[in-house]
């Protein structure tokens, strides 16, 4: 139905030749696209947007007074950078705050550990834990431990996370953090330790959230830095009881509501039709939340705001949202699908795209598109080609706040980023402003404001992607 009118408006503006072509564009088009790219390659203002994200409110834990600063700070850059309607969207969700962390080892080698907390976690109590270290190579050998052989002592899952490009390492060791305590209490555990899903040698761990179920009884999880999972397991291979000390405390709050907040620039022929760009506006407690996701609310403002500025808007709208609350549990995502799905506005959805995998160059575009629409992302990915993107079919996926309206139908686009670096910084205190390379920035820029500019522009319909082919 979209299809047919989105045709229709462009027949009677370009005439039939226009619609005849299978991209939907004209060269005039394509200029304009090569215009935002060499003008984002030349100098963007995505990194001093991310620098006064990190000065002037930095971490931003969701539910804190830093969540709402940053809110306010978003809806101000919006109007500062010219996007032409802003406005907020409420997102609600229980609050966590961190408070204390500590562990050490009791027996035989007494020495302090680095931990954190992981998100979610409850504390260990008004005393510390002492128990005995048991230690799990894998979730899985953990999940295959017998009923009750961990009652009274603390679960240790060892398992490293693998570095690659495609950060496809963090899948496979996530659900360590995850589900780990869950399945550590059913075998009668009193806390679990992990260590850190992350890369870095750094002594500092790596959080990141962590879930309960119903009728497990929840026990405190953390996380161990690399190193310091190294120690432990080196203790452990004296082949003697190993005691530590785990000593949490967090907080936890009732619902608390933040915002989505969201820039746009006005379609000329097709307002009420939407290409997504956005990132994150919260971050973990630890860094400053430079490259997660900083980085990504700094792009894609960047892209947008470049767009803005052309003589002539695109024929669709192009919408920036900062998504509230995604590291403990995509709720900005949620809402935002949740709402459009309200008003049934899956359908004006032309394309959703999100960045959230630091700020490391970008090196493919990946879509999930009608595949009458193909033809248009291999002309995106032509014009991208000198940024050193390469365009691949039938891979890839849609950022986290993009997945919840994807799943009801809305098509995606994915700028893979290189993240060979990225979980080394990801989820600690090392994750400030001075990891960004400016110049990266600028390219992920381009990429972006190519990407959405086409999308918007093109006289084709992206269509929609049945829940059941996206991952
Ligand atoms: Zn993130």
């Amino acid at each position: 139905m979209r299809l047919a009118k989105t045709l229709l408006a462009c027949a009677l503006l370009a005439g039939p030749a226009f619609a005849a072509d299978a991209t939907g564009l004209e060269a005039g088009d394509i200029a304009v696209a090569d215009s935002l790219r060499a003008k984002a390659l030349a100098g963007s203002t995505a990194w001093s947007v991310v620098e006064s994200l990190t000065t002037e409110v930095g971490p931003r834990l969701a539910g804190t007074e830093a969540d709402a600063r940053a809110v306010r700070w978003a809806e101000a850059k919006f109007k500062a950078m010219g996007f032409d309607k802003v406005y907020l969207e409420p997102v609600t969700f229980p609050v966590w705050l961190r408070q204390r962390e500590r562990a050490e080892v009791l027996a035989p080698f007494p020495q302090p550990l680095v931990v954190t907390a992981l998100g979610g976690s409850v504390g260990t109590g008004d005393a510390p834990i002492d128990a005995e270290v048991v230690e799990f190579a894998t979730l899985d050998a953990l999940k295959a431990a017998p009923e009750g052989s961990l009652a009274g002592k603390i679960a240790f899952i060892s398992n490293r996370m693998v570095r690659f490009k495609d950060g496809r390492g963090y899948g496979p060791a996530v659900g360590a953090r995850s589900n780990g305590a869950v399945e550590a209490a059913r075998k009668g555990a009193v806390a679990i330790v992990i260590r850190s899903i992350g890369t870095s040698s750094n002594r500092f761990a790596h959080t990141g959230t962590m879930r309960y179920v119903p009728d497990v009884p929840r026990i405190p999880a953390a996380a161990l830095s690399n190193p310091d999972a190294d120690l432990l397991v080196h203790m452990l291979g004296r082949g003697r009881p190993v005691t530590l000390r785990l000593d949490i405390s967090a907080e936890t709050r009732e619902a608390y509501t933040s915002h989505n907040v969201i820039g746009e620039i006005t379609g000329r022929e097709l307002p009420g039709e939407v290409v997504t760009i956005g990132g994150h506006l919260d971050s973990w407690d630890q860094g400053t939340g430079a490259i997660d996701d900083g980085a990504g609310v700094g792009i894609t403002m960047a892209a947008g705001a470049l767009i803005g500025e052309l003589p002539q808007a695109p024929r669709r709208t192009i919408r920036v949202i900062a998504y509230a609350n995604e590291e403990q549990g995509l709720y900005g995502g949620k809402a935002y699908a949740d709402a459009r799905e309200a008003a049934g506005e899956i359908d004006a959805h032309q394309l959703s795209a999100e960045s959230d995998f630091g700020a490391g160059r970008v090196y493919a575009l990946r879509a999930g598109v009608d595949p009458a629409a193909w033809p248009v992302i291999e002309k995106i990915g032509e014009v991208l080609a000198p940024l050193g993107v390469a365009t691949e079919a039938g891979v890839g996926s849609p950022g986290p706040d993009v997945g919840p309206i994807v799943a009801k139908g809305a098509t995606w686009a994915q700028l893979a980023q290189d993240g060979t670096d990225y979980f080394d910084y990801h989820h600690t205190p090392n994750d400030t402003l001075d990891k960004i390379d400016p110049k990266a920035l600028d390219q992920q820029v381009a990429a972006y404001a190519v990407l959405a500019y086409l999308a918007a522009e093109t006289a084709v319909d992206f269509g929609r992607v049945p829940a059941k082919t996206t991952p």
